[in-house]
């Protein structure tokens, strides 16, 4: 139970280094669908330290033309057709075999290959994978499920009726698009109701990729973890995703390819992981900087510690908000978290009034607007 780090290339030396030295907060580490191979040593850290170690296939992407998905597993060079793959228990079963081979051994918890959740039928064929794979291995088995973040009520009851009926008891569930800066209450309403009814069905259940929603949901005791990347995947939005790998790369000056993955500067006064310049920007700047900033660990010995080595900083924040969430009795939780979101609230709008160069994004304040109020009326309805 905590918080969950899912790992990118270059992620493991600094994640191994910090589980060795600590892990309060931290319930598991992802290793990289192509890379898991190099990061061996901070799985084994994540072990000695108690954690879980899970293998991210990265499946959803196997049914999109154009994508360059050598290496993944299951991947033949051509999409996958889902009609087919429903009506195929055999190729289904080689998708499974690929993706169970792909795991590393060090995996405790095995994730199935999984696909976009759009109605009924890909539903069954998820359930479907789940199984196969359930069948194949002696280990936990934690299904993905990718659903659309405004689900109707009949699918969502449907879901959590088939995957209990299955006799599955965890669960990664992800809300596409979910956990941008702009989303509203209804949407954030709508995926705690759905984690809930998995969770009174009596399966645990992590949000995926979810940094503040995922926070606040731990907070109030709708999941039992979520899961972050390192200065990344802190929002899912499935089409996004899908549409920025089928762009050719752009190259940089050097013919190289440019920008890869976005890893950016967690700054926890704002609640928001900003881009380096921006966060050199706002942390060098004397008025606002103590508010902004970090004085844990390496943090305290340099005023620029979260963008010296932004991802250890970005490890011991995570962790050291859930940690101190699990530290304080389940009742005060929510206000805990709400005082957190408060705090950047107030911290955005000032930021955005007077520390805002002409080409800085505006830092959004509606999601954590909306986080605040869903606590509210959550702790109000808990009272009555
Ligand atoms: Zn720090």
């Amino acid at each position: 139970m905590g918080v969950e780090f899912q790992l990118d290339h270059q992620d493991h030396h600094k994640v191994e280094d910090f589980l060795a030295r600590q892990s309060a907060g931290v319930g598991a580490i992802t290793l990289h669908a192509k890379a898991a191979k190099y990061q061996a040593s901070a799985a084994e850290a994540a072990i000695a330290a108690g954690l879980d170690v899970l293998y991210d296939p990265r499946t959803e992407r196997l049914e999109y033309p154009g994508l360059t998905l050598n290496g993944l597993p299951g991947y033949t060079g051509e999409p996958y057709d889902l009609d087919r793959l429903v009506a195929r228990a055999d190729e289904r079963q080689l998708l499974v075999d690929a993706v169970l081979t792909a795991h590393p051994d060090v995996v405790t918890i095995v994730t199935p290959p999984h696909f976009l959740v759009r109605d009924h039928r890909s539903a069954h064929l998820n359930l479907a994978l789940a199984e196969a794979a359930r069948l194949a291995t002696n280990k936990r088995v934690r299904p993905v499920l990718t659903l659309k973040s405004r689900l109707n009520q009949e699918l969502s009851h449907e879901i959590v009726k088939i995957y209990t009926e299955a006799g599955f008891t965890e669960l990664d569930l992800r809300f596409t698009p979910l956990g941008s800066e702009n989303d509203g209450i209804p949407k954030i309403r709508s995926a705690f109701a759905t984690a809930r009814l998995f969770r009174d069905a009596g399966v645990r259940v992590i949000l995926g990729r979810s940094g503040n929603v995922g926070q606040a949901a731990f907070a109030l005791g709708h999941v039992d973890g979520f899961s972050v990347g390192v200065g990344q995947m802190e929002h899912v939005d499935h089409a996004a995703d899908v549409s920025r790998q089928n762009r050719p790369p752009t190259l940089n000056a050097d013919g190289k390819k440019a920008g890869g993955t976005w890893q950016g500067v967690y700054l926890p006064g704002i609640a928001a992981t900003v881009s380096m310049r921006r966060a050199k920007e706002l942390l060098g700047h004397s008025d606002i900087r103590t508010r902004l900033g970090c004085r844990v660990d390496s943090c305290g010995a340099s005023l620029f510690g979260p963008i010296d080595d932004y991802r250890t900083h970005y490890l011991h924040s995570r962790a050291g908000d859930v940690a101190a969430l699990i530290e304080t009795p389940e009742a005060w939780r929510p206000k805990l978290e709400t005082d957190r979101l408060r705090r950047a609230i107030e911290m955005r709008d000032l930021v955005n009034a007077a520390y805002r160069k002409g080409s800085d994004p505006e830092l959004k304040t509606r999601t954590l607007h909306s986080l605040v109020d869903g606590i509210q009326e959550d702790v109000r309805a808990a009272a009555a």
